[in-house]
């Protein structure tokens, strides 16, 4: 067993090349060969290197990967359940996630329950006879609230449900949810395994038993992922550790720099001692709390005209790349919630919501205090 920073640099080798040689070919032979080579039967070298890589650094057996997150959420999702089933999904989840829910599991008469966050120890009393399966994020997006998952696992598993977790946040780097009990991880790898905001893609990663049940219905829908893109992938996941062992330590320092801010009402990172669920974040973050932190303006009336004196961070949408982004969840990723869905979340106007790149950490400090001036 090598360390994760290895494990990001050093491929599965079945071929001469340091790196995977870039295969595109739709059209392959078939007589002589057992299996059938195309891109969405998921199994072409370039994309069988990429599951090797995030297998190892998730510490699960067998996974595939998708032509975004969403694609990967969906098919995991779609892959176990059928009408008549209950799911429970964390309030705090990634909106599009959130979408895809709302608006599609009733076509198929799936019925669902949105836990809030703070309600997620208590989940065992809100499954039902037909759940299925529980669904969250940690650390949640805008919040950064925490969800034990050890305690979730233990959970699903006395009532025989299935778990997912997506890590996008976390990275695996910073946390591994399978060997805390979890069954599925999902990815959007457009964030951080990407990290140059410049590709999109998802991926599962679980045990050999339930990606078998994955694949035939990914086979289905078909969201595969190109050679040309797989390539890209490849190349960002050699530097994984490095980006995110940089944006770790500087989004603790961001988050000091904030909390102590006459202008900064509160801020929101689970490395921070007052993070309310701190100790468990410590417990099963090992790797680091992430990159990602938000805040709370004191005077909600000024985030615009902050967003405008930034000059060096980007107000942007999407995370996880090696350049700072910042952007207000209330106009953005939270827009299509109204203002009371949102408070009722925490959500306030003031709060932006800072994803921490690789440049230095006195760049970005000065940047933030001299636009809060
Ligand atoms: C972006 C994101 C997704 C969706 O991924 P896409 O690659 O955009 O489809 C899912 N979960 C989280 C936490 C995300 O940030």
């Amino acid at each position: 067993m090598y360390s994760k920073e290895t494990n990001c640099v050093h491929n599965r080798q079945q071929h001469q090349g340091v790196n995977t040689p870039v295969y595109t070919s739709t059209a392959n032979r078939y007589r002589g060969y057992d299996e059938i080579l195309y891109p969405r039967n998921y199994n072409t070298e370039n994309q069988l290197a990429i599951v090797d890589k995030l297998c190892k650094l998730e510490q699960g057996e067998a996974g595939m990967i998708f032509s975004s997150g969403t694609a990967a959420i969906a098919t995991a999702l779609f892959s176990f359940l059928k009408a008549g089933d209950h799911v429970l999904f964390s309030q705090d989840i990634y909106g599009g996630t959130m979408k895809l829910v709302v608006e599609e599991f009733p076509k198929y008469n799936i019925a669902f329950d949105f836990v809030p966050h703070a309600a997620m120890g208590n989940i065992e009393q809100m499954v039902k006879e037909n759940t299925k399966l529980i669904y969250t994020e940690t650390p949640s997006n805008p919040l950064l609230a925490i969800v034990d998952l050890e305690a979730i696992g233990a959970i699903a598993r006395r009532k025989g449900l299935l778990t997912v977790v997506d890590n996008t946040f976390a990275t695996p780097i910073n946390q591994n949810p399978i060997p805390l009990g979890i069954d599925m991880v999902v990815h959007s790898g457009t964030k951080y395994l990407g990290g140059h905001h410049d590709l999109c893609f998802g991926a599962v990663i679980t045990s050999h038993k339930l990606k078998d049940v994955i694949y035939q219905s990914a086979l289905n829908y078909g969201g595969s992922l190109n050679g040309l893109d797989c390539y890209l992938i490849e190349r960002s996941l050699k530097t994984l550790a490095l980006r995110v062992e940089k944006q770790n330590a500087s989004a603790m320092k961001l988050a000091e720099v904030l909390q102590v801010h006459e202008q900064v009402q509160k801020v929101y990172y689970p490395g921070l001692r007052q993070h309310p669920n701190h100790a468990v974040a410590a417990r099963q973050m090992k790797g680091g709390f992430g990159g990602m932190l938000s805040f709370e303006l004191k005077n909600p009336m000024q985030t615009e005209q902050f967003l405008d004196k930034l000059e060096l961070i980007v107000p942007a949408l999407s995370l996880g790349g090696v350049d700072s982004t910042i952007c207000q969840p209330a106009t953005s990723s939270h827009a299509s919630l109204t203002e009371q869905e949102r408070l009722e979340q925490g959500i306030t106007n003031g709060m932006l919501r800072l994803s921490v790149g690789i440049e230095h950490v006195d760049d970005l400090a000065r940047d933030l205090t001299a636009a809060l001036e």
